[in-house]
């Protein structure tokens, strides 16, 4: 998402930072190619053309700032009307008033509404809610099959909807359910259509009265483009969303959707999908995604996805293990499964500022997921003993180790080894000498 765009604009930025001043011509050649990066990232063209005409307004009529060159000039005043056309500020989730709160997901079939809302049940328990989940599309058994499923998985409870029932009588009587089961929000997963079908239209506006939802979402697929932006802003006409949440932004969509869909719908963008884990749901931030095209990285979005991972309780326990050399394999293994939960490597350098470019040097290299899946299935493999204690593993236990894991034994020497060197880099630190960093190295 974004990449090809990043790329261009990019280039496009190293060309102005080449000129010393910038005139009206060299601004006009460098806003071409503005133009013509934000359209091949299918961004409407009616968007294109405002955002252009702004950015050139601004950058011919500004004062000189002093610690800016002119390239970066432009880059700062592109920066700041991306954020601008992304939405300004992030917008929350508006739950205000009395609980229980009422979320209504719609969209098209396919969209990832399903998984959404399961996604939102999520981060709202992380954020101290009790969700409650509603299978509302009664016209595909596997849709409330799906959700049931998934709110198991979480442990979110599923108000239990069947085929042959009216979904506002399904969304009415799961409103008292959830409200005897104390539960603060309900999410209800509307039915979807391949297109935008009159009759479901009505159904989702006689729920809408019935419920009065605080929020009623528009889930999108980012990969569908600007007709995304069209249905968002049909379904909008009649049922007044509130706000979008765009899903697959992991995938290689150019980022057309996300770039228009506030300008043409006046309604914020709240959330992205990014992959299938129910973990990657992300709440959008137009500051941090302009900074992400403009290849600037994204560390906060970083910290705070470790923050939801990682408890600080834990986090001061392994430090003092640390400190005392007392970290052994199944601490190892415990902190790679929350790596994991970070979602994929790929995603992660993504939001590192310069990892972007860094990455593309790499394009051939697998990123190390593999490797990391074997290790934990060695670790895995060992008894709690071993675990604590890799002395003990003697070339019999390597044996048995390699078969539960399905790796040779060269790789479980591999392992221990790597590890042996950790332990012993950990005991200097405990000894008061840390290992020497290199000269300017900052962390
Ligand atoms: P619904 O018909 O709108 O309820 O759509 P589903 O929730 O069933 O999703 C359709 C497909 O899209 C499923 O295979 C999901 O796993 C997938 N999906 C949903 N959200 C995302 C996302 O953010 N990224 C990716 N890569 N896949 C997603």
């Amino acid at each position: 998402m974004f990449d090809s765009l990043s790329d261009r604009l990019e280039s496009v930025f190293k060309k102005l930072r080449g000129h010393g001043r910038l005139d009206e011509s060299n601004i006009q050649d460098g806003l071409r190619e503005v133009r013509l990066a934000l359209l091949e990232a299918d961004v409407n063209f009616k968007v294109v053309k405002d955002f252009v005409e702004k950015v050139k307004a601004r950058a011919l009529g500004q004062d000189v700032l002093g610690s800016l060159t002119p390239g970066q000039q432009v880059i700062k005043i592109v920066h700041e009307e991306l954020i601008e056309l992304l939405g300004g500020e992030n917008c929350a989730l508006n739950l205000s008033g009395k609980p229980p709160y009422v979320i209504m997901m719609s969209g098209l079939q396919g969209s990832g509404k399903t998984t959404s809302a399961a996604k939102l049940a999520l981060f709202l328990r992380r954020q101290k809610y009790a969700p409650y989940l509603v299978p509302a599309d009664v016209y595909r058994p596997a849709a409330i099959d799906q959700l049931t499923k998934l709110g198991a998985e979480l442990g979110v409870p599923v108000y239990p909807s069947t085929v042959d029932m009216n979904p506002v009588d399904i969304c009415v009587d799961a409103m008292r359910d959830a409200e005897l089961k104390g539960c603060s929000v309900i999410l209800i997963d509307t039915a979807g259509r391949l297109h935008i079908d009159e009759l479901l239209m009505q159904e989702l506006v006689g729920i809408k009265e019935k419920c009065r939802p605080q929020e009623i979402l528009f889930v999108a697929d980012a990969m569908t483009g600007q007709d995304a932006v069209t249905v968002a802003e049909k379904f909008n006409e009649v049922l007044d969303i509130t706000g979008v949440v765009l899903t697959k932004m992991d995938g290689d969509a150019r980022g057309g959707a996300a770039l228009s869909i506030k300008s043409i719908t006046g309604k914020p963008l709240k959330f992205v999908g990014m992959g299938e884990r129910l973990s990657e749901l992300e709440v959008f931030h137009p500051d941090r995604i302009a900074s992400r095209i403009l290849g600037m990285g994204d560390v906060l979005t970083l910290i705070e996805k470790a923050q939801s991972t990682i408890d600080s309780k834990e986090a001061e326990a392994l430090e003092k293990k640390f400190r005392k050399a007392e970290f052994d394999l199944e601490d190892f293994r415990t902190q790679m499964r929350r790596i994991k939960k970070l979602g994929s490597l790929e995603g992660i350098m993504k939001l590192i500022p310069g990892m972007g470019q860094i990455r593309k040097q790499l394009q051939d290299v697998q990123m190390p997921e593999k490797e990391l899946g074997k290790v934990e299935a060695m670790i895995s493999s060992m008894t709690m003993a071993e675990r604590h204690e890799p002395k003990i593993i003697n070339p019999s236990r390597k044996q048995r180790i390699a078969k539960g894991s399905g790796v040779t034994v060269t790789e479980v020497n591999q392992l221990l080894k790597n590890f042996e060197q950790m332990q012993k880099m950990m005991k200097k630190m405990a000894g008061g000498k840390m290992p020497s960093m290199p000269q300017g190295g900052r962390m």
